[in-house]
């Protein structure tokens, strides 16, 4: 059983009672001091067990709460960190903990509850709980199993759509006993990896898609008469917002989705700045949420299936949405498709992209990382998101970046978690220049900038976060887009596109009937509020479009 250690000099007792409720489920450990829980946390991790949380006093007797933090975190880089601070203490001790809070070097502080039944403060320990568990590497609860005797690049895209649509799962040897039951029940000789998802028949997907049309089905399962009212391209924070928002006041609505709901917040392992949120939510969980809100008001997901391409409707007749899984007909369209990553253009990188080379933050392979140094590439916040959340897991994280420093690109509350943050090492003015390896990555060349002269070095995993374009290759040159790419909407559109000597409505695009919302709108704030926001917004828009047609 994963422990959660409860440190406290003379209450360790009292912690113990209050916790005394995740018993069943936990080994609950107490410890009088900093270097008594670094003891506790050294002989489990060498038992071979797991640290979940460790919980503190705002006090302890041999270092302040926030040094011990950072003790512990050496000996264990994934367990959650709160402060259970006793309510006598909140006015001497608030203000500095607070402090610390806000710069990453704990997850939560929380007054101890004064009378039983405390439901917000075990909420808090919950929801931190249920935090950790989505990062283990073995989840004890698992929605999907999957029978492989190698972890290859499609095991870990499979494992990581399903991380990002909130499915647990677990990668199984055929040899084991979980292996040997799936592989009874499939058809035919098994290719690997075997995939049983949600209880159905165990099959041998070729592509992440395959598992996603096995759970989620395909646009075809819709009835071919059927227009909707509206459908949504790309089901990030704008594309699920639009959905609940539209569904809600009774539009019949479709969302297609080339990959897994939530857009690039849902590859952000800790979102700290949505509003409602105090102790951050990560983006799974957050797109996960919103799903689940959309699906309760009728709309219909299909993930796993980019729109290649949207032939408009002419004269009021519905737009088409082509997909190769079938096409949607819709009265409006809200393009909500985000945008995508840069691609490093160096040798070597196509063929190790899964097998150390990832885009983005690679939310699955960070557990993988475990005992290896990797770099993260990228100056930006999701680069340092990524950094941070790596550092749980590898031993070391190196940040490069093109530019002398990160402040002028990176948010401030990061560049500090970083440097408080013993495992992470930036190096400025850096590029990758070459990576190679066998069968996997192995090493990168990088050049100094400043200096010149490239060193190559040892590295298992490189992490690109390198900025990003629109994803607007399947719309038509009737939607105008800026020099960038990115779609124009209501006054950014240039007078010679406009119909009728007016420009399209705020959120409207220069195809009547067609919107965007968020990061694939020009001049938008790339933020999941923003996004959120806008995808909200759109909607009274398409409300008076459809009263139009
Ligand atoms: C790692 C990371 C961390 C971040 N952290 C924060 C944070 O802490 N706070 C914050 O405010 N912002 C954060 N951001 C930025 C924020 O996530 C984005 O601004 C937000 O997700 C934009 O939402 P969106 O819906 O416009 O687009 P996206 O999130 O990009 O979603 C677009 C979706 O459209 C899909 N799509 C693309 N093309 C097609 C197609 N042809 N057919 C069907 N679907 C398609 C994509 O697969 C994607 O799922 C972070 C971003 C990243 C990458």
């Amino acid at each position: 059983m994963p422990a959660l250690i409860l440190v406290s000099e003379t209450r360790a007792p009292e912690l113990l009672d209050e916790f005394g409720r995740y018993a069943r489920d936990y080994d609950l450990r107490t410890a009088t001091s900093v270097s008594d829980a670094e003891q506790v946390a050294a002989s489990i991790r060498e038992a071979g067990g797991q640290v979940a949380m460790f919980v503190s006093e705002s006090q302890l007797p041999d270092a302040s709460v926030l040094e011990a933090f950072a003790r512990w975190r050496t000996v264990v880089p994934t367990a959650r960190r709160l402060i259970a601070a006793h309510w006598s203490r909140f006015l001497s001790d608030a203000p500095t903990l607070r402090a610390g809070l806000a710069k990453g070097k704990y997850d939560a502080y929380l007054l101890m509850p004064r009378g039983v039944r405390d439901e917000e403060f075990h909420t808090a320990v919950c929801e931190l709980l249920s935090d950790w568990g989505s990062t283990v590497a073995a989840p004890e609860v698992v929605t999907v199993r999957i029978v492989s005797p190698v972890t290859d690049a499609l095991t870990l895209s499979i494992r990581d759509y399903l991380d990002r649509m909130g499915l647990p799962n677990r990668v199984y040897a055929p040899d084991t006993e979980v292996g040997r039951e799936v592989l009874a029940a499939l058809e035919g000789e098994p290719e690997f990896p075997v995939v049983e998802a949600m209880d159905r028949l165990p099959t041998s997907p070729r592509s992440v898609r395959d598992v996603a049309m096995r759970i989620y089905g395909q646009p075809a399962d819709i009835d071919l008469d059927t227009v909707v009212d509206v459908a949504i391209v790309g089901a990030g924070p704008a594309g699920l917002a639009a959905a609940v928002y539209a569904s809600s006041e009774g539009l019949t609505t479709v969302v297609l989705e080339a990959e897994a709901v939530g857009g690039q917040a849902g590859t952000s392992s800790m979102i700290r700045n949505y509003l409602g949120f105090p102790r951050g939510i990560s983006g799974m969980r957050l797109a996960q949420r919103a799903r689940n809100q959309a699906i309760r008001f009728g709309t219909r997901f299909f993930s796993g299936w980019p729109v290649t391409h949207l032939e408009p409707g002419v004269d009021g007749a519905p737009h088409v949405l082509r997909t190769e899984g079938g096409d949607v007909r819709a009265r409006s369209v809200v393009v909500s498709a985000g945008v995508k990553y840069r691609r490093l253009q160096v040798p070597g990188v196509d063929r190790l992209v899964g097998l150390g080379v990832f885009y983005g933050s690679a939310m699955t392979a960070a557990r993988e990382m475990e005992g290896y140094d990797v770099v993260v590439v990228g100056g930006g916040n999701s680069a340092g998101q990524a950094a941070i959340h790596l550092a749980r897991f590898a031993d070391s994280v190196t940040i490069l970046v093109r530019r002398p420093d990160l402040e002028s690109t990176m948010s401030a509350y990061l560049v500090g978690e970083i440097a408080y943050n013993p495992r992470i090492t930036v190096q400025t003015c850096s590029e990758v220049v070459e990576v190679g390896g066998e069968g996997r990555l192995e090493w990168i060349t990088v050049r100094n900038t400043a200096a010149g002269g490239e060193t190559r070095r040892a590295c298992s995993g490189l992490f690109l976060l390198l900025g990003a374009e629109p994803h607007c290759d399947w719309l038509p040159d009737s939607v105008a887009r800026d020099a960038r790419g990115f779609v124009l909407t209501g006054r950014d559109v240039p007078p010679a596109r406009w119909r009728n000597e007016l420009p399209p409505g705020s959120l409207e695009t220069t195809l009547p009937g067609v919107f965007a919302a968020g990061d694939i709108r020009s001049g938008s704030m790339k933020r999941v509020a923003a996004a959120s926001g806008e995808g909200a917004s759109v909607v009274p828009l398409v409300h008076a479009w459809l009263s139009e047609v």
